[in-house]
């Protein structure tokens, strides 16, 4: 009795100590390679040689509605960016200033689609506490956009 707090300690002070710990008996793949860690007798993978650490995360981090709202904002901010960009330089040399007007909801969906892409990559942390329901609301705004802005172009140019 006398030795063993000063062995838990020890043990519950190394990082390194309670990666081993983790892994000494259960299987736990490497996030690298996949390789199989139990019994582990280092901090790197043995397999590719990567450093490893232990560490705590969320039990449900939410990132499959992140994700895809920040697909569907940068969807909707490379079409509406790269086709406007294009398609004003067009229509001011081509046909006139007039026909500039119908790029208008590509303009639109650069800034819309660019601040929910900015609001995305600043406020990640606030966005992954929202409920369940309005992070996946915001993901379906997002593609609502990604595909809205480029359609209402189609829609007044070129059909
Ligand atoms: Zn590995």
């Amino acid at each position: 009795m006398p030795d063993a707090p000063a062995q838990g300690d020890a043990r519950t002070h190394d990082p390194d100590a309670l990666l081993r710990e983790f892994v000494a008996d259960r299987d736990a793949p490497c996030p690298a390679c996949r390789y199989n860690l139990r019994n582990l007798t280092a901090d790197r993978c043995p397999e590719c040689g990567l450093p490893l650490t232990l560490r705590v995360g969320l039990a449900d981090p939410a990132w499959g509605a992140y994700i895809a709202a920040l697909v569907g904002f940068s969807v909707g901010l490379g079409f509406c960016s790269i086709v406007g960009a294009w398609g004003l330089v067009e229509a001011f040399f081509r046909h006139g200033v007039g026909r500039a007007i119908g790029f208008l909801p590509l303009v639109l969906g650069v800034l819309a689609c660019g601040a929910g892409t900015a609001f995305l990559l600043k406020r990640r942390h606030a966005f992954i506490k929202w409920a369940p329901s309005a992070r996946k609301g915001f993901a379906v705004l997002a593609w609502l956009a990604g595909i809205g802005f480029p359609f209402l172009f189609w829609a007044m140019i070129v059909r």
